[in-house]
C-alpha cells in the first residue's frame, strides 16, 4: 500500500528488517489468479490437513507443537472449515481481487516488471476433475464476475502444453490470469515509492512504538526513531510480534512453502496447477519454477529436503522428461517462504483498534501476490478517508473473534524511551 499512499501525495517511509522484497514475496509462484482464490480452511481440506499432523512428506504438514497459540490456531482453523463460512470468505476474496489484474497492468505501465498475460491450466488425473472444478466456478456469475474458461480432455491439455504426461486426464483452462516475477514486482513498487518522494530504510527492524493514549506517535528501530501520523503494520508472518507490542494478539502462524527451479524440456508456457499433487509449475526466466507445500512448523526458514523430495515425487509423474538422477544435480534455487496464515484463511486488513492511527495488513496466506495490490489500494483509501471501504469489511479484526484481542500494551512506551536513550545521536524523524 505504501506506493498508493506515495502516489496520493502522502509522505511515506518504509522500514524493512531486511532488503525489501526478500521475505515471502521473493521466490513465490507469482501467479495472479484472483478468480480462484479461496480460504485454505475449506470443507474436506480441514480434515485432510489435520490428518497430516506429524507426516513430513504430506503436501500439507502440521508439525506437532505444544505452543498454546498453535493449538488455538488449529481450533480456529477447524471451526472455519464449514461450507457457509468458506463460501462467504471465498466470495469476499474474489470480490476484493476483482480489479487485481487491471491494477497489475497499471503498475506495469508506470514501472515495468516481468509479466506474462494470459492463461493458467489446472490439471487433474481424473477425467471428470476439470468439469467438477468448472462447476465450482458457477458462484462467480452470482457475483456478476465474468470468468472465461474451457474444460479440456487429456489430449487437448497435452496439445496446449506438450510438457504434460499421459497422467493428465482433464484440465481447466482459465483465461485472463497473469504470471509475474514477484521479486521484480517488489522492485517496481520500490521504484514507484522513491519516484513519488517516499523513503525506504532497509535493514531497519521496527522494535518498539511510542504510544500517546490511543495513538502511536513514533516507531523505533534499532538505529533510529521515526515520528508518524499513521503507522501500517504489514510485516508478513512477523506482524504478530509488532501488534503484540501494542497489546493486540493476532493468531498468526507461518505456513512454510517451498520453491525451486528445474530444467524441463519442453518448458511450460503458462501456469500449470497440478491440483492432485498440490504443486504447481510455471515458466521462470529461462527455466521452470516449481512451488508447493504448506508446512506449519513455527517461524523458521529451515529447508527440509524430505519436503522437496515429496514435491518432486508428486509433480514429476505429470510431466514428461523430468530429469533423472540426484536431486542436487537436477534442481536449483531452493527457497522457502513463510506465508502469513490466520486460522480463518482470510487476511486482516483493518485499523488496529483501539489505536486510531494504526493499520494492519497481513494473513494473505497463498494469495499475497494475487491480492497484494488490491489490498494495498483499499487500505490506502481507508487510511486517507478514515472510512472503511465495504470491500474490507470481511477482513476486519472482528472476523477473528476473541482470538484477536486487545490487552494492556506491556512496556511499549518505556521501552521506546530506553531505546531512544541508547541510540547515539539518533534524530527523531
Ligand atoms: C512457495 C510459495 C508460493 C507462493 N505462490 C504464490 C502465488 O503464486 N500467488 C500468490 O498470490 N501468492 C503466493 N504465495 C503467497 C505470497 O508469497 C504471500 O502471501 C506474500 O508474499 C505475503 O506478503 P507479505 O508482504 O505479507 O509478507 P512478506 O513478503 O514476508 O514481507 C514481510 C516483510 O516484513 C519485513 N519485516 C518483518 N518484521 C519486521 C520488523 N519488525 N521491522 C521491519 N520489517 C519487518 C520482512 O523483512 C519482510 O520484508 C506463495 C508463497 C509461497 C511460500
Amino acid at each position: 500500500m505504501a506506493h498508493y499512499l506515495a502516489l496520493d501525495g502522502c509522505e511515506v517511509t518504509v522500514l524493512d528488517q531486511g532488503p525489501v522484497g526478500m521475505g515471502c514475496s521473493f521466490g513465490n509462484g507469482g501467479w495472479i489468479v484472483p478468480k480462484t482464490t479461496a480460504p485454505l480452511p475449506a470443507p474436506g481440506i480441514v480434515g485432510y490437513t489435520l490428518k497430516s499432523l506429524g507426516r513430513p512428506a504430506s503436501p500439507v504438514y502440521l508439525k506437532p507443537q505444544l505452543d498454546p497459540g498453535f493449538v488455538q490456531w488449529l481450533w480456529g482453523f477447524w471451526r472455519a472449515g464449514g461450507r457457509s463460512t468458506f463460501e462467504a470468505g471465498r466470495n469476499a476474496l474474489v470480490q476484493l481481487g476483482g480489479e487485481s489484474v487491471e491494477l497489475f497492468h497499471q503498475l506495469h505501465e508506470r514501472n515495468p516488471f516481468a509479466i506474462r498475460s494470459g492463461e493458467s491450466l489446472r490439471v487433474f488425473r481424473d477425467a471428470t476433475g476439470a468439469a467438477k472444478a468448472a462447476d465450482e466456478l458457477s458462484f462467480l456469475a452470482a457475483l456478476s464476475i465474468k470468468a472465461d474458461y474451457s474444460v479440456l480432455d487429456g489430449a487437448e491439455a497435452r496439445s496446449a502444453e506438450p510438457i504434460l504426461s499421459g497422467k493428465v486426464a482433464s484440465a481447466l483452462l482459465m483465461r485472463g490470469d497473469l504470471l509475474v516475477d514477484p521479486k521484480s514486482v517488489c522492485d517496481a513498487l520500490g521504484r514507484e515509492i522513491l519516484a513519488n518522494g517516499g523513503t525506504i530504510r532497509e535493514h531497519e527492524q521496527a522494535v518498539a512504538f511510542q504510544v500517546d493514549g490511543q495513538r502511536v506517535t513514533a516507531v523505533a528501530t534499532q538505529q533510529d526513531v521515526y515520528a508518524a501520523d499513521h503507522v501500517v503494520i504489514a510485516a508478513g508472518s512477523w506482524s504478530a510480534f509488532l501488534t503484540r507490542l501494542l497489546g493486540v494478539r493476532l493468531p498468526l502462524q507461518a505456513g512454510k512453502g517451498y520453491s525451486f527451479t528445474v530444467g524441463l524440456e519442453p518448458r511450460p508456457t503458462r501456469v500449470i496447477d497440478i491440483a492432485d499433487a498440490k504443486t504447481g509449475i510455471a515458466p521462470h526466466e529461462d527455466s521452470t519454477r516449481v512451488v508447493g507445500t504448506m508446512e506449519l512448523s513455527g517461524l523458521n526458514s529451515r529447508i527440509d529436503r524430505r519436503r522437496i523430495r515429496a514435491m518432486v515425487l508428486a509433480a514429476s509423474p505429470y510431466v514428461v522428461n523430468w530429469p533423472a538422477g540426484d536431486l542436487d544435480q537436477s534442481i536449483t534455487d531452493e527457497w522457502v517462504g513463510l506465508r502469513p496464515m490466520l486460522p480463518s484463511g482470510l487476511p486482516v486488513i483493518d485499523q488496529l483498534a483501539p489505536y486510531g492511527n494504526v493499520f494492519v495488513s497481513t494473513g494473505h496466506a497463498m494469495m499475497g501476490v494475487s491480492l497484494g495490490l488490491a489490498s494495498g489500494l483499499e487500505l490506502a483509501r481507508y487510511l486517507t478517508s478514515g472510512s472503511q471501504p465495504a470491500s474490507l469489511k470481511p477482513f476486519s479484526l472482528q472476523h477473528l473473534g476473541r482470538s484477536a484481542r486487545f490487552s494492556k500494551p506491556g512496556l511499549t512506551q518505556s521501552w521506546t524511551a530506553e531505546l531512544r536513550d541508547s541510540l547515539t545521536g539518533a534524530q527523531l524523524r
